[in-house]
This record gives C-alpha cells, sequence and structure tokens, in this order.
C-alpha cells in the first residue's frame, strides 16, 4: 500500500508489526508441524505439449488447517527457510514423494518424472547428494525419474558449488530443473557450465503470452535457449488456451497450468491419472 501522510505511515508501521509477530507466530507453529504429521502433498500434472500425454508431476507441500483452509507455502516456506527447518521438512518431502511415486510406478506409467523443490538451504547442506542417494535406495525409485527443481537464485548464490552438485546428481542419473526461470537473470556462461535438465519458465512471462511478438519475447528466448542447450523447457502457470497455444508455437516442449490440471491429492491424482475413466 502507498504511504499517504502521518497517519498513513503510522498505519504501515502496525501493518509491519504484524506482520512480524504472524511471521513468528507461524514460526513456532511450524516447529512441530512435521512431528505432528501434519503436511500433505499434492502433485500437478506435467505435460508433453506435442502428444498432450501426462510426463509425471510436480510435488507440492500443503499445510493444511485445524479449522479448514491452509497456509500457503509462500507463507510458511520462507519461515521455514529463516529457522532452518526446511532441511528436515524439505528431507520429508523428498522422501514423501519418492516413496508415492515408486508406489504409482508398479500401477501405472514407469517413465513418469516426479519433480521435487529444493530450497537453496538443502541444495547447500554438505549432505544434500548423500540424502538423495540414501532415499533412492530406500524407495526404489529409479533415479532417472527423479527431477530436482532449484530456482536460479541458488546459482547466482553459489556458482562453482551448483555446478559441482549438480554434475554429481547428473552422474547419479538424477536431473535438475531451474525452477523459475528468467526471473533471476543468470549470466548465460554460468548456465552454459551448468549440467541441467531442464528449464521452467516462470509464470509471471506465461501470463501475459499473447500473439504478440513483444509478449513472447522472454518466453521465446527461453525455449530457445533451451533448444541450444538441448534441454527441455516447461512452461508454467498455463492458464489459457491462448498461452498453451502460443507456447506449443513455440515448440515448448512441456507445460504445466491450472488449464491443464490443478495440484491434486494423490488419491485424486491417482484416480484422475493412473486410473482414467475410473476402476
Ligand atoms: P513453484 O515451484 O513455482 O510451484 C508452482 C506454483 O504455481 C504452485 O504454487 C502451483 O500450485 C502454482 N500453479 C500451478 N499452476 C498454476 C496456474 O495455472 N496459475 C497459477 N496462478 N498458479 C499455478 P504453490 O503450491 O502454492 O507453491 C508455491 C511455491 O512454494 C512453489 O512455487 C515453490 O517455490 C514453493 N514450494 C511448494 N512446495 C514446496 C516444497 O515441497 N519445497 C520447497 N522448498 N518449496 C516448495
Ligand atoms: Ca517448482
Ligand atoms: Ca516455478
Ligand atoms: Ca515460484
Amino acid at each position: 500500500a502507498k504511504v499517504a501522510g502521518r497517519g498513513g505511515y503510522r498505519f504501515y508501521v502496525e501493518e509491519m508489526t504484524a506482520a512480524a509477530q504472524e511471521k513468528l507466530r507461524l514460526r513456532g507453529r511450524l516447529a512441530g508441524a512435521l512431528e505432528r504429521g501434519e503436511f500433505r502433498l499434492h502433485y500437478q500434472p506435467q505435460v508433453d505439449l506435442r502428444t498432450g500425454r501426462v510426463l509425471g508431476a510436480e510435488a507440492l507441500v500443503r499445510w493444511p488447517q485445524p479449522g479448514g483452509g491452509w497456509i500457503t507455502p509462500d507463507q510458511f516456506i520462507p519461515v521455514a527457510e529463516e529457522s532452518g527447518m526446511i532441511l528436515p521438512l524439505g528431507e520429508w518431502v523428498l522422501r514423501e514423494a519418492c516413496r508415492q511415486f515408486a508406489r504409482w510406478r508398479e500401477r501405472g506409467d514407469p517413465d513418469w518424472t516426479l519433480a521435487v523443490n529444493v530450497s537453496v538451504r538443502q541444495w547447500e547442506a554438505p549432505h544434500f547428494l548423500a540424502q538423495v542417494t540414501e532415499v533412492l535406495r530406500e524407495t526404489g525409485l529409479p533415479p532417472a525419474r527423479l527431477i530436482l527443481e532449484v530456482t536460479e537464485s541458488a546459482l547466482l548464490h553459489d556458482p562453482e558449488g551448483t555446478q559441482g552438485l549438480a554434475r554429481e546428481l547428473a552422474d547419479l542419473g538424477v536431473r535438475v530443473a531451474l525452477d523459475d526461470f528468467g526471473t533471476g537473470c543468470s549470466s548465460l556462461g554460468q548456465l552454459q557450465r551448468l549440467t541441467i535438465g531442464q528449464l521452467k519458465l516462470d509464470r509471471s512471462f506465461v501470463g501475459p503470452l499473447s500473439g504478440w511478438p513483444r509478449d513472447q519475447a522472454i518466453a521465446r528466448t527461453v525455449v530457445t535457449l533451451g533448444h541450444w542447450l538441448s534441454v527441455p523447457t516447461v512452461g508454467e502457470g498455463i492458464e489459457t488456451a491462448e498461452q498453451l497455444g502460443v507456447l506449443r508455437d513455440l515448440d515448448c516442449e512441456v507445460g504445466q497450468g491450472f488449464l491443464l490440471g490443478s495440484p491434486l491429492p494423490p488419491e485424486e491424482f491417482e484416480s484422475r491419472y493412473l486410473h482414467p475413466g475410473g476402476g
């Protein structure tokens, strides 16, 4: 909100204080939420834009609240990152999602890929590679079925560490996707040295897509970059047929968004995509 006059300024300060208090409260409740088993995962389909086939899903964490409703990850993930709680939470997400996918593989499409979000804090933890190796062994999910989504900011934060880890993960057979791509402005030189498996075009560039060349500038550039790097691009946040059409025309390989399928709890994801048509 704009700050107007003295009263407005005081209002702004009070608002900040309320936000800070709210954050503190959140932090306290978050602390025990994992032990209490309060988190859930939802799965959003990722679709081959040429064939319409479901290629797999992205796991998205959910924190339902006792009175109904939920606190969104955009609210609690930053708090969990600040407190360090993201480390056990992220490990739970990875293990739970891999377990789910290993189970689905037995009954569904064995080629399905699972995309898991990894926070920078996890990415930079010294034991992360060992943790991924252990979870894959434990759950039986083949490494080639796992994609780790890390935001572009991790690359900016520690380019060499990121390059090393991405290479080691690739040796293991696990792919790395650069999430929210285009928002962080990585240097193209860094990108060239990175062993990367996917670019995820941020939805802020998908939203404005229209027939006008100017509205397509970033999307076109990212998809083309992906082609030159030989990695597929995932268009995020596809909500309209027009956006879908433009991405298809640009030869964007994969799509994700409410138009193609919303994030669903496992039971619903299963009945919709594992047993289409019921049964
Ligand atoms: P993200 O990784 O970019 O995930 C995509 C977000 O876009 C999800 O929000 C998804 O529900 C939403 N979305 C999907 N399709 C559409 C669409 O067509 N339109 C719009 N407007 N939104 C769409 P969600 O689940 O609320 O997650 C928000 C962010 O929280 C994620 O952004 C990710 O950065 C973070 N997050 C979620 N789960 C995890 C997790 O398990 N670990 C970590 N570290 N971060 C997570
Ligand atoms: Ca993501
Ligand atoms: Ca994203
Ligand atoms: Ca995001």
